[in-house]
């Protein structure tokens, strides 16, 4: 096992990533910009080393000052968290040559999911069901419209590369398509330095159902159910809950060992998260995260596992510490992500943070580096905390957050809790019959978003 391990990261997800170190005995460095010298991560790392700058590509993602401060601090093994540098293949392969260990799957893997197209080719190869759409990238307008009639409209144009909803455009009808083809293709070019698009069938009521793999990269794998993750604004989800409100087990069992089989057979290695829209009782794959989600802790909760401790044992080499068939659903978790923002227009609000109190009690948790005092810097997403409950059935999860949202107080900024105690009293999330545009439906009808 590791002695040490650098986290390269920032916020609540170093400090998830310090707490199942400390849990290990290992020891753990925290990296940081100049901008971060106060930021909790820092104080509650055995190290730390400061990066860079502010922002990102001068710190957070600067891949020589993330491997100059493990050659310093003599750390053996880097744990990306998510975002940042989290599912670069360049930069795992730096970290390989370097005789580090990246905790997390093979740059390969994290290579061929990271190409959407050859994502979804290797998916169907492997028996998952996908999206009907083209065959791979798509050349031009007329090729595109030749799709468009094949599978009948509308259909939404995506890029390869895409990435946070970005370079996606939906075309309604055949007149629709020559601009939705230019802009996604524009977009994607612009975004990502890359405009290879491929076209799907729009589905249009469907729910966003991802399914939590675990592989120890020798061929062995499994599943740890789903998370239905339909609540999203602008494609970024604000509401996570395990079990789905919409499968049941045997639906369950049966997705969860196709998405296990599938990243057996490639020898896939630690976390992996495969999403899939679901609709009318079919499963559709659309992309797979190679590494840890935000959204991690509700299956953490039903399950009764540590995804961060078991990246880690892989990763160090030793095998799974749970079998298939010692994972077994217990209650309804629920997490709401806290961003520093201003309703209704979900505006940035960085600034000092005057009070903060995290609530507490039975079935609780909360994964957050806000304290009273903390200024939150400008410069990085706006997630501030994560609130997951988690009871005996989803009625006492969703009561209990409303319970806890009660207790949270964060003063001298704006959040976006308030949404949240007002979304819990919608009639859809009590009956948890909503699909993935109803979020941005119900934020217009209440004067947000
Ligand atoms: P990104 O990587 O940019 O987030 P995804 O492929 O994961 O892109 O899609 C993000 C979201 O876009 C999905 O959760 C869904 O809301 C919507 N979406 C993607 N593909 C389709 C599709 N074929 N039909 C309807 N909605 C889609």
């Amino acid at each position: 096992m590791f002695d040490k391990i650098l986290i390269a990261n920032r916020g609540e997800i170093a400090l998830r990533v310090i707490r199942a170190c400390r849990e290990m005995g290992i020891r753990s460095v925290a990296v940081h910009s100049t901008a971060d010298a106060d930021a909790m991560h820092v104080r509650m790392a055995d190290e730390s080393v400061c990066i860079g700058p502010p922002p990102g590509p001068q710190s957070y993602l600067s891949v020589p000052a993330i491997i100059s401060a493990c050659e310093i601090t003599g750390a053996q093994a880097i744990h990306p968290g998510y975002g940042f540098l989290s599912e670069n293949a360049a930069f795992v392969q730096i970290v390989e040559d370097h005789e580090i260990t990246f905790i997390g799957p093979t740059a390969e893997h994290i290579r061929i999911m990271g190409d959407k197209i050859t994502a979804k080719e290797t998916m169907k190869k492997l028996g998952v069901p996908v999206v009907p759409g083209s065959d791979g990238g798509v050349p031009d307008v007329e090729a595109a419209r030749k799709i468009g009639e094949e599978f009948g409209y509308p259909v939404i144009v995506k890029a390869t590369a895409g990435g946070g909803g970005r370079g996606m455009k939906l075309a309604k009808s055949a007149a629709e398509m020559e601009s939705a083809f230019r802009t996604a293709r524009a977009e994607a070019k612009a975004a990502f330095g890359n405009d290879e698009v491929y076209i799907e069938k729009y589905l249009g009521k469907p729910r966003h159902i991802e399914v939590q793999v675990f592989g120890d990269g020798k061929g062995k794998a499994v599943h740890l159910g789903e998370r239905d993750c339909s609540l999203q604004r602008r494609h970024q989800k604000v509401f996570e809950e395990a079990p789905g409100p919409a499968i049941d087990a045997e639906t369950r069992a049966r997705i969860g060992k196709v998405c296990a089989d599938a990243v057996a057979a490639i020898g896939y290695s630690g976390a992996g998260t495969i999403e899939f829209l679901y609709e009318d009782g079919e499963f559709y794959f659309i992309e797979m995260n190679t590494r840890l989600q935000v959204e991690h802790p509700v299956t953490e909760a039903v399950f009764g596992v540590d995804l961060v401790r078991e990246q880690i044992r892989v990763a160090a080499g030793l095998p799974m510490s749970f079998r298939q068939e010692d994972l077994k659903v217990g209650g309804h978790a629920i997490e709401i992500r806290i961003n520093a923002e201003k309703l209704p227009k979900f505006t940035p609000s960085p600034g000092k943070v005057t009070q903060y109190h995290a609530p507490g009690g039975l079935g609780v948790r909360v994964d957050s580096a806000l304290y009273t005092g903390y200024s939150i810097p400008p410069y990085y997403d706006s997630l501030i905390g994560k609130l997951i409950v988690h009871g005996r059935d989803r009625p006492e999860a969703l009561a209990r957050l409303k319970r806890a949202l009660g207790e949270l107080i964060v003063d001298g900024i704006d959040t976006t809790v308030p949404l949240f105690h007002e979304l819990l009293d919608a009639p859809e999330i009590l009956t948890g019959d909503y699909d993935i545009h109803w979020l941005e439906t119900w934020l217009g009808a209440h004067g947000e978003g």
